[in-house]
């Protein structure tokens, strides 16, 4: 049996994790390192890797977890705009195998990324 990621052991609740939202298709909790003033990471529940590994069937899935997004945002007061991050592999600077969106507000950011 593959060792369990960061991730899934806190959809387990191995770990624990502040969290904002949850739902039968996804979670939502505070980053452990966060990068702005909100930064709020929003998982599926079932295990899927990457967007890479994400299919036709998991667009319902993936817009269900923007809609989560947008939500927070609103509920966190977020009104004057925030960013929504998903790194996918290695060059992006993926660090857990795990899709997962980040949900970055309370500061204004730059563009390009680094
Ligand atoms: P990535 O670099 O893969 O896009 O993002 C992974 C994120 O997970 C990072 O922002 C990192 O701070 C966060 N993270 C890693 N381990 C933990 C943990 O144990 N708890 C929480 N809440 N966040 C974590």
């Amino acid at each position: 049996m593959p060792e369990k990621n960061v991730f899934q052991r806190i959809i387990d609740r191995e770990i624990p994790a502040t969290i904002e939202h949850e739902d039968e298709q996804c979670l939502a909790f505070r980053d452990i390192a966060p990068q702005a003033p909100t930064h709020i990471l929003v998982i599926p529940k079932r295990p899927l890797r990457s967007l890479a590994d994400a299919a036709a069937e998991d667009a319902a899935l993936l817009g269900h977890m923007l809609t989560v997004i947008r939500t927070l945002a609103e509920k966190l007061g977020l009104q004057t705009g925030y960013r929504v991050v998903l790194n996918c592999g290695p060059d992006a600077g993926q660090s857990v195998d795990h899709l997962h969106f980040h949900l970055l507000g309370g500061r204004s950011f730059g563009w390009p990324p680094g």
